[in-house]
């Protein structure tokens, strides 16, 4: 047995001793239900699986993988799709969606107060009765956990009105990678000191595990108004988008999608989109019934203005649900034509969307695959689905590199490698072609403050698996913080 096997057995050990029966998991087949989240590609069979249903058992777990120095990772619904929460081989996956209840909504001061694992949307749920809601929706809304959100700072469709998940977390109670317990931010806005809830939100597990989350939420609508406006063109619809955010309107959420995410939606949803379109793109406005009513016939002008050849303007709910499905379920729709696909996430400027679709479609076309689009056009955030064949030799491997071109070729666009996917244990490869060796040492440095054994999620992030506990070797940059020895040196 080496050190990290035995490490492993006592901790099983005493976790068992702590735990009610069958909330610690060491069978192998049992195991491998855990072996990896959204991001299929990647798998590793954690060695031990905790499924906590409180504080005190996730802080049980982290005090006694820091007495044994064993990686741990915390698991929410397993939906991320940048291998966040791909488990360590020697480390425990700490698994929090059975820790899942909303332990308040207050109407009076706009407020919920969550368990990790409560799944987004339930939320909103929570609250419509009061007339609030929670805006950050990703697309997998139904099934993720606000832990999870938390960690990615992720965003959603209505995020280019309402801000990302940052901007709707007051505080939260993280147990640190020392087991401790502490408060991060506070239910009133503002406090003086460092924004340390700041740094956590975002931070993919690797600075502790949020426990209980104290959300905002926003008055529910008046009026929402929601329109599908189909266009020739990728660029067509890129003018419109432009054309309404240059007008001083700020829809609740543009999206566009291409010919190809169209074909896939009709296939597995049959969503009716207006036929032959190379591209549409889903408005949707909400607020004052007046400024809506204006904003939308204003927004409708200018999608015509830039070649729309069809809008449909939803008469109701249901309307407005049936224009929603083809976006809400392209991701998965891929599937129905291509047997595999990678999900990118990358960030440009809005007005550099053209340039790039065009740019990405010939690399698509010189690397022999397919790119489908489908993306949150209001604020950049391109979502191309590199579609491949894994059976094809070879194939896999010209999609990872059309898959890393394209955040390239974000990058060379004044964008970002990732927009609210996270980096995870996928795009640590791409941080150095963003970040400089001083920039990445001083993230490390704020992550060995909260971490210093480094055993919170490690591997994730940064381009090496190295711990922030190894002593760094030397480096030939004259840089004064590797050579103290307080930074990670790549
Ligand atoms: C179909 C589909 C559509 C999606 N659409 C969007 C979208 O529109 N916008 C978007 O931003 N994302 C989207 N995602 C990605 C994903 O749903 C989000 O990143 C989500 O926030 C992950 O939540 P989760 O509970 O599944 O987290 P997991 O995948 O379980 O974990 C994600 C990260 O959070 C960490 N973590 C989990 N819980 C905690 C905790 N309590 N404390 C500390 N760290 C924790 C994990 O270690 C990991 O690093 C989509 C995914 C899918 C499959």
């Amino acid at each position: 047995m080496n050190a990290s096997q035995s490490a492993i057995a006592a901790l099983t050990q005493r976790l068992k001793s702590q735990f009610p029966e069958g909330a610690v998991i060491t069978d192998p087949a049992r195991l491998d239900a855990y072996d990896c989240d959204g991001l299929l590609v990647h798998r590793v069979r954690p060695a031990v699986v905790v499924l906590a249903q409180d504080a005190e058992q996730v802080q049980q777990t982290v005090a006694a993988c820091a007495d044994m120095r064993v990686p741990f990772v915390a698991r929410g619904s397993g939906t991320g799709l940048s291998g966040g929460a791909l488990p360590h081989a020697d480390g425990v996956l700490v698994v929090m969606s059975g820790f899942r209840e909303i332990r308040e909504v207050s109407a009076p001061d706009q407020r919920a107060v969550v368990d990790p694992g409560v799944i987004n949307l339930s939320v909103t749920q929570a609250s419509s009765p009061q007339g609030y809601y929670f805006a950050p929706d990703p697309s997998s809304q139904q099934i993720c956990s606000i832990g999870g959100n938390v960690a990615e700072n992720s965003g959603g469709a209505h995020c280019l009105k309402y801000g990302f998940t940052s901007n709707h977390v007051l505080a939260a109670e993280v147990v640190l990678p020392d087991g401790s317990a502490v408060t991060l931010g506070q239910r009133a806005p503002d406090a003086p000191g460092y924004d340390l809830l700041g740094a956590f939100v975002g931070s993919e597990g690797t600075l502790g595990v949020a426990t209980e989350v104290t959300v905002r939420l926003l008055r529910t609508p008046e009026t929402v108004q929601t329109f599908l406006a189909g266009f020739e063109s990728t660029d067509a619809a890129g003018a419109a988008t432009s054309a309404i955010i240059a007008a001083g309107i700020v829809p609740a959420a543009i999206e566009m999608m291409d010919a190809l995410a169209i074909e896939a939606a009709e296939a597995a949803v049959a969503c009716n989109y207006p036929r032959g379109a190379g591209a549409v793109l889903v408005v949707e406005l909400d607020g004052p019934t007046a400024e809506v009513e204006t904003e939308s016939a204003q927004a409708q002008r200018l999608c015509r203005e830039a070649g729309a050849f069809e809008i449909r303007l939803a008469a109701d709910a249901e309307e407005r649900a049936a224009i929603w499905r083809g976006r809400k379920s392209a991701f998965a729709a891929v599937g129905r034509i291509s047997p595999d696909y990678i999900v990118q996430d990358g960030v440009i400027p809005r007005t550099k969307l053209s340039q790039v679709l065009h740019q990405m479609g010939e690399l698509a076309e010189t690397k022999g695959v397919r790119v489908a689009n489908v993306f949150h056009a209001g604020d950049g955030n391109l979502h191309p689905l590199v579609l491949f064949d894994g059976a094809v030799p070879g194939q896999e491997a010209r999609a990872e590199e059309v898959s890393g071109a394209i955040l390239d070729l974000c990058l060379e666009h004044g964008g970002s490698i990732t927009g609210e996917h996270g980096v995870g244990f996928d795009k640590a490869k791409h941080m150095p072609k963003m970040f400089t060796e001083i920039d990445l040492d001083t993230m490390q440095r704020v992550r060995c403050a909260f971490d210093p054994a480094g055993i919170s999620n490690p591997g994730k992030i940064y381009p090496t698996p190295r711990l922030c506990g190894e002593v760094p070797r030397k480096h030939t940059a004259d840089e004064p913080d590797r050579f103290a020895g307080r930074a990670e040196v790549f």
